[in-house]
């Protein structure tokens, strides 16, 4: 019988209401017996149980920790990986797992919307076809996925786009890979993945990235804060297509190269980002050495960059060449 692995962590699919408000309180069992699954054989481990708001880059780490474990086993193998999470953070464990994930087998992240003691919870559907990717055949090679609300996203590019809506996560990069419905899961495109990166180690826990975004009036002050508590790299969530204006460049213009690495992504929710404007905008930033981000939304670029930089030096040209292969996208 097929083998798939749940690692809970915690997140509304496991919350129940208290008197401190709604927290993870549930494990992996109890959230796999309410998936009422046949024909799979299931096997739960209980890593954490948290909300994903409160995740630090080491929670994410251990997750990556337990994922590669599973997959190493040689007795009793899996042939498939879900892993329950809390939505608001889904995005950046998803990348940074799909970012190290060579292995052909399917990691598949699920959530829930309503908690899991509401009467009319997604958990259980989300958790049920969660598994069954796992399980399917045709999600073998595809990478990281998210699976939510009948819709198999590919992890890079997916974000959450909705605070409360069931179908809270979409592909704002690229497009979905395919459907779960009525128990069948259909693949319906292949993401294109670079290269594996290897696995984050303890120095990714410390490594600071701080995304940043532009505002009309924004000036220097939260680049500065943010070198000064030991930012290694900084994600510039600039206004547009990636603008900034003529103070937050001329900071900028002073950071690249001193061991801190810039890169220019937008706070608008989707397409691409480019050196377009003079004057305080992106043409400027790119002239003065930042490369442009468009395969990864912000959230994503901030774990590619701490990942990247755990284990490498901020060097401009080096940076530029990462991302061109990592997190950029010509044809979006
Ligand atoms: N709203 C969140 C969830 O869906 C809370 C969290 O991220 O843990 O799980």
């Amino acid at each position: 019988m097929t083998r798939v692995a749940v690692i809970a962590t915690g997140g509304t699919i496991a919350s129940t209401a208290t008197r401190g408000g709604v927290v993870a309180t549930r494990n992996a069992e109890a959230l796999v017996e309410s998936a009422r699954i046949n024909d799979i054989d299931v096997e739960t481990h209980d890593l954490m149980t948290v909300g994903s708001y409160r995740m630090t880059l080491g929670h994410i780490r251990s997750v990556s920790d337990a994922v590669a474990g599973l997959l190493q086993r040689r007795q009793d193998p899996v042939d498939g990986i879900v892993i329950t999470h809390g939505t608001d953070t889904m995005e950046e464990t998803a990348i940074l797992l799909d970012l190290v994930h060579g292995d052909p087998r399917p990691l598949v992240l699920t959530g829930a919307q309503r908690a899991s003691d509401a009467t009319d919870g997604d958990g259980p559907r989300n958790l049920a076809d969660a598994i069954l990717a796992a399980a399917a055949p045709d999600c073998r090679g595809l990478g990281v996925l998210i699976v939510f609300a009948g819709r198999v996203l590919p992890a890079r590019g997916t974000r959450k786009v909705h605070t409360t809506a069931l179908d809270a996560f979409h592909s704002v990069v690229g497009g979905k890979a395919g459907d779960v419905s009525d128990g069948t899961v259909l693949i319906r495109a292949v993401p294109r993945r670079p290269a594996p990166l290897p696995r984050p180690t303890a120095r990714f826990d410390g490594t600071r990235v701080d995304l940043i975004e532009m505002y009309p009036g924004a000036d220097a002050a939260l680049l500065t804060a943010a070198v000064a508590a030991g930012a290694r790299g900084i994600v510039l969530a600039g206004t547009g297509i990636g603008n900034a204006n003529p103070v937050v460049v001329a900071a900028v213009r002073e950071l690249v190269g001193d061991d801190v690495a810039v890169v220019l992504s937008t706070r608008v929710a989707q397409g691409p980002v480019e050196g377009v404007y003079g004057d305080g905008g992106g043409a400027d930033l790119v002239a003065a050495g930042v490369p442009t981000a468009s395969g990864l939304p912000a959230s994503q670029l901030r774990m590619l960059l701490a990942l990247w930089l755990s284990e490498n030096r901020a060097d401009a040209a080096r940076v530029r060449s990462m991302i061109a292969t990592y997190a950029d996208n010509k044809e979006e």
